[in-house]
């Protein structure tokens, strides 16, 4: 086997060794036993004063001092052995310890060289504070610029830091696009720290140039001390402690919008608990159908006739209570498990809703991250056959901030539902970025003007230019509209004055659940003819109740 064989084999370099050694050292004792009588012998022989000396002991005496060179030369040869070695060993701890596309540490390395770090600082009384740097979209310039131009500019960008940092600091790369440098500073002067970062925010804020392209960045960072502000050790953080807050601190950063840095404190910690105590629960409680479909009323603002429902995403958990969407649902989207959530309750929803006179319609949200699903429009359309409901009855509200992630799906989906006569409404008008040029050519059917501007309303002057500016675009474009968050008579009066509106809100009541809505609907008359037996909340029977109707249907 090759190792049997390999040169460089430790041990029996070392067996070699010592055999050369013993070899050497018997071969002077030797000499020195020889030499003693052959010597005097071989001087007197060359001054013609003696016999020939022993050849024998001759011979033994050039052989000792064969042995010894051969001893000495070994031992240089070792010395050479041991230091080429010791370089091989230093260059592949080097490998070990460095990331190869920037040069600096790698992760692995980073924790014992920021426990190095802090152990110096300590001894001179100085703080040290750790950093973590996360470039926000960095993915989007490997996509669009490919990997080769995002690799020079993470080299850059490692340049950028490197060249804001003092001597003694250690910069590493974490991964990807995430690095982390520990430096010191003299306790009492976190300013010093925030100072370096915002020269780094405004060096990174440069454009990065390179041959082909131009890339423009931004980066998100979170800071972690070991010190308190007051520059006294509150409770010991060790390096892992460190990294672990810089990162909370960092995630925070990201949350509050990127291109921004925070130092860590101590409600992170609990914000990141609760977030993960919601991501598991939302995981639990999708298999054990927690989540429930809540129901607001939609209105014809002229007559006060009800027209129709929008569905509200609820959770109903068992620890926690009722639990709004705006708490879940951004969650669920980051954990990529919206898709499943929303299914779940658009399928109850379309059972709900077959109990509901044929006039009554459906609205349900959507998020930008179930649009990315290239199908859609395919999979819903497939839950309405299903589940035997009209699509006419149905409407989809999306958002602004769906327009600008890809038009081109979201325009291609819009056309598909409206072939199949579901209507399309432009949620939240007026928070996002919509340009009016989306708005003439994407086919809309209906605009939501978001009801914080519909609250203006409720100022004594009864006046919001905004509601007045978005009625008159709707008149302009042809396109109806729905005022939300109609929360009393005063709101409701000053809508009525702006002509044919759709309006919801708390003035007509609280969403409400399945059975509440049931019960509205009974007492109104406005039940599905068909499913009048089903007035009563059957609880677990509504499953059977509905395929009973859907067998009476033509
Ligand atoms: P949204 O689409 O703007 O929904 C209207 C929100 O305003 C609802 O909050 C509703 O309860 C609230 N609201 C209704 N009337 C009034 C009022 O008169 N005054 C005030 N102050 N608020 C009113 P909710 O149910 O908490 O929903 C929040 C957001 O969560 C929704 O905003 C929607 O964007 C999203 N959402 C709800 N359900 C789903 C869902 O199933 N899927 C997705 N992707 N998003 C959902
Ligand atoms: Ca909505
Ligand atoms: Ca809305």
């Amino acid at each position: 086997m090759l190792t049997d064989h390999e040169p460089d084999n430790p041990l029996q370099a070392a067996e070699r060794d010592i055999i050369a050694l013993g070899i050497a050292a018997a071969a002077i004792i030797m000499l020195v036993g020889t030499g003693g009588s052959v010597l005097p012998q071989a001087m007197e022989a060359v001054l013609g004063e003696g016999g020939k000396p022993n050849a024998i002991l001759v011979n033994a005496l050039l052989l000792n001092i064969a042995l010894i060179i051969f001893g000495w030369r070994r031992y240089r040869e070792l010395t050479r052995e041991i230091a080429e070695r010791r370089r091989a060993e230093e260059r592949a701890q080097m490998l070990a310890a460095t990331d190869p596309l920037t040069h600096c540490l790698n992760r692995r390395a980073m924790l014992a060289a920021t426990e190095d770090l802090r152990a110096r600082a300590a001894m001179r009384g100085e703080a040290i504070a750790y950093c973590m740097v996360d470039l926000d979209n960095f993915k989007q310039i490997n996509d669009i610029h490919g990997h080769s131009s995002g690799d020079a500019v993470l080299v850059m960008l490692c340049e950028r830091i490197r060249a804001q940092l003092p001597r003694e600091a250690r910069l590493a790369r974490l991964g990807g696009d995430e690095f982390a440098f520990v430096m010191t500073y003299p306790s009492g002067h976190a300013e010093r720290i925030d100072d370096l970062v915002i020269r780094l925010f405004e060096s990174v804020a440069e454009p990065f140039r390179l041959p082909e392209v131009t890339i423009e960045l931004t980066m998100s960072i979170g800071l972690a001390t070991d010190h308190d502000t007051d520059g006294t050790i509150g409770v010991e953080a060790d390096a892992a402690t460190l990294m672990h807050r810089a990162d909370m601190a960092l995630y925070h950063a990201k949350k509050q919008g990127r291109n921004r840095y925070f130092w860590f404190e101590a409600s992170m910690e609990s914000e990141l608990k609760f977030r993960n105590e919601i991501e598991s629960g939302i995981r639990r409680g999708l298999a054990r159908r927690e989540f429930v479909p809540f129901y607001e009323q939609q209105v014809d603002l002229q007559t006060g006739a009800l027209v129709g429902f929008e569905m509200l995403a609820r959770w109903r958990s068992p620890q926690l209570g009722l639990i709004s969407p705006d708490i879940f649902v951004p969650i669920a989207e980051e954990i990529g498990l919206i898709n499943e959530l929303s299914e779940q309750l658009i399928e109850q929803a379309l059972v709900d809703a077959c109990e509901w006179h044929d006039s009554l319609t459906l609205s349900i949200n959507i998020s930008p991250v179930q649009l990315r699903d290239p199908w859609f429009a395919q999979k819903l359309l497939k839950k309405l056959v299903a589940a035997n409901f009209p699509p006419r009855r149905l409407e989809i509200e999306i958002t602004e901030s769906c327009l600008h992630e890809n038009v081109g799906t979201v325009r291609s989906m819009m056309m598909s539902l409206r072939n199949q006569g579901v209507q399309i409404s432009l949620d939240d008008f007026g928070t996002g970025y919509s340009s009016l040029e989306q708005l003439r050519n994407l086919p809309f059917d209906r605009i939501k003007i978001d009801r914080s501007f519909v609250s203006e309303l409720k100022q004594p002057t009864n006046r919001s230019r905004i509601v007045e500016a978005i009625v008159s675009l709707g008149r302009g474009l042809d396109l109806p509209l729905t005022a939300e968050g109609v929360e009393d008579e005063e709101i409701l009066n000053a809508l009525k004055a702006m002509g044919k509106l759709k309006a919801q809100g708390y003035f007509y009541g609280q969403p409400e659940d399945a059975n509440g809505v049931r019960a509205r609907l009974k007492a109104a008359g406005k039940l599905s003819g068909k499913r009048d037996d089903a007035a009563e909340p059957q609880g677990s029977e509504d499953g059977d109740m509905l395929a009973r109707y859907r067998t009476a249907r033509p």
